[in-house]
């Protein structure tokens, strides 16, 4: 019998372990689909990888790195911190590889959790925290044709580093986060680099300075020092909340990037064709230096017509155009529905509540943490708390405290569960909803942050600042608590 059932093995589910040992608890264990640690940076391990919030930033407070290498840390640097720091703080013994969760169901009689495993197995935990990541599941378009393609076809988060794509003619389809970093790298080498847009995205300069070795040693020597850059970082991302509240200022900065891209691809049409249409922040604003300058090789070509067909070794588009191509590379994204978790595996909660029903409309929690209906379930990097402007790991860590405080309180009071009051969960959703009107979110585009009907359950509208200290503590009157009927 667990106190505390972890479900994933990235940055989520560590922080949420390490801070369990840190306070003595050791019933708990990491229940981990994949072969290691690691999550998103232990599958993106295309070639370019790289985070876009500061290294600095983007690790831990509690477990800070003196030594990164360069202001924005490729994957291979990220995933080493993630394993060193499961080393340092003695996470591994506690994480069960290869277990992957398939469904969550509460037993009201004995309040725990039977969690189900695909291996047939079935645990039983006082405590589930969801940590399944918000960007895992590779998202792969239904290209017609696609099944006729005797060319090799992968998705970006499943590299194929063993074939060779020297020489070749590739097919990148998309061009998002991943695309532009994988393809700048590839171009070189590829015979010929067809990258197809469906839509563009606003790509800005990106920092690419290293630490020199007397910073990093400054770091090491005074962690102050490295204290007040993490501190300096957090605060310059911060201040990017003001055009994402009023988008006029959005559009005065959105001229610099214009001017950015014009400049970098040194073509009116082509530069018009790279620019979108819609306000700069609504969708993620991604950096890079070399993007826009790759459109300048003889090798590689824009390609803005959708595609008709995939044919045995060709791409024809719908003027009609036909592609010879060897390779054809989804930098497609993934699903990120925030209802992925009710996708993947079934959730049911108190007699009458299935979280596929419950969410049929849209995700709403309780500050992405707590849902009503559902006891001691508590998912990190849940609905309404993805950033456009900040680090995740801040929100994590947030999180991760305020799940503690959610058992602390329950101890105190003698209770079995904790369940947010639905009334309070949805007065706090539409807080929410009215915080997202005016934002740069609300200006009419169309990105992965919204659903179909256009509303929002992806993004945090506020302050990060906001998000921290409003679950510095639970709010108990916020919840209902209840006992067991029977012991387990
Ligand atoms: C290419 C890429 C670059 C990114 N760069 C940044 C960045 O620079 N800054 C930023 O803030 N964010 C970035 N992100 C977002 C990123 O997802 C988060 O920063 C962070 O990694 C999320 O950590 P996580 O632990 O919540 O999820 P993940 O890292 O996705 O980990 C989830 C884990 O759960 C496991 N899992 C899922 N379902 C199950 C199941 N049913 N049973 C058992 N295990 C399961 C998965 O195998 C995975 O290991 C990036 C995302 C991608 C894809």
């Amino acid at each position: 019998m667990l106190e505390v059932a972890i479900v994933g093995g990235g940055f989520g589910g560590l922080c949420m372990a390490i801070q369990l040992l840190r306070q003595g608890e050791r019933r708990f264990a990491i229940l981990e689909k994949g072969g290691e640690v690691g999550g998103t940076w232990r599958d993106n391990s295309y070639p370019g990888a790289e985070c876009d919030v500061q290294s600095h930033l983007y690790s831990f407070s509690f477990a800070g790195k003196p030594d990164w290498s360069q202001r924005y840390a490729g994957w291979q640097e990220i995933q080493r911190y993630i394993l060193d720091t499961t080393e340092r703080f003695g996470v591994r013994p506690f994480i069960r590889f290869r277990q992957q969760v398939t469904g969550l169901h509460f037993d009201a009689q004995s309040a725990y959790w039977r969690v189900m495993l695909a291996s047939g197995l079935e645990l039983r935990a006082r405590h589930v925290v969801l940590a399944t990541g918000p960007l895992h599941v590779p998202h792969l378009p239904r290209l017609p044709g696609i099944e006729r393609f005797t060319g090799k076809v992968f998705h970006s988060a499943q590299w194929q580093h063993d074939y060779e794509l020297a020489g070749k003619r590739i097919a990148s389809i998309g061009t998002g986060g991943s695309a532009i970093q994988y393809c700048p790298r590839i171009a070189p080498a590829a015979a010929q680099l067809h990258v197809f847009q469906r839509t563009p995205a606003w790509v800005i300069p990106r920092d690419t300075r290293s630490y020199s070795e007397s910073a990093k040693r400054r770091f090491e020597r005074f962690d102050i020092w490295r204290r007040l850059h993490r501190a300096r970082l957090y605060w310059t991302n911060e201040s990017r909340v003001w055009p994402i509240f009023h988008p006029w200022l959005a559009r005065s900065l959105q001229r610099l990037a214009r001017w950015n891209l014009r400049r970098a691809v040194g073509d009116d049409a082509l530069a018009s064709s790279l620019t979108p249409d819609y306000t700069i922040g609504c969708k993620r604003v991604l950096i890079s230096n070399d993007w826009y300058p790759m459109f300048r090789r003889p090798n590689v070509e824009l390609v803005e017509a959708g595609i008709r067909e995939v044919r045995e070794r060709s791409i024809v588009t719908a003027d009609g155009v036909e592609r010879p191509v060897d390779c054809i590379i989804l930098g497609t994204g993934f699903v990120v529905d925030p209802r992925i978790y009710m996708q993947a595996f079934p959730v049911t909660g108190l007699p009458g509540h299935e979280l596929a029903r419950d969410w049929a409309a849209g995700a709403e929690a309780f500050y992405g943490i707590s849902v009503a209906g559902y006891p001691n379930l508590h998912q990190l990097v849940g609905p309404n708390t993805a950033l456009g402007h900040n680090s995740i790991i801040f929100m994590i860590e947030a999180q991760v405290r305020y799940v503690l405080d959610c058992m602390r309180v329950l101890r105190q009071r003698g209770a079995d569960y904790l369940a947010v009051d639905a009334d309070e969960q949805a007065r706090f959703n539409e807080r929410i909803q009215r915080g997202l009107r005016g934002t740069v979110w609300s200006t009419g585009c169309r990105s992965w942050y919204q659903q179909e009907d256009g509303r929002n359950f992806t993004i945090w509208p506020f302050s990060t600042w906001r998000y921290w200290l409003e679950t510095r503590r639970i709010d108990a009157t916020k919840y209902r608590f209840g006992r067991a009927q029977a012991k387990p």
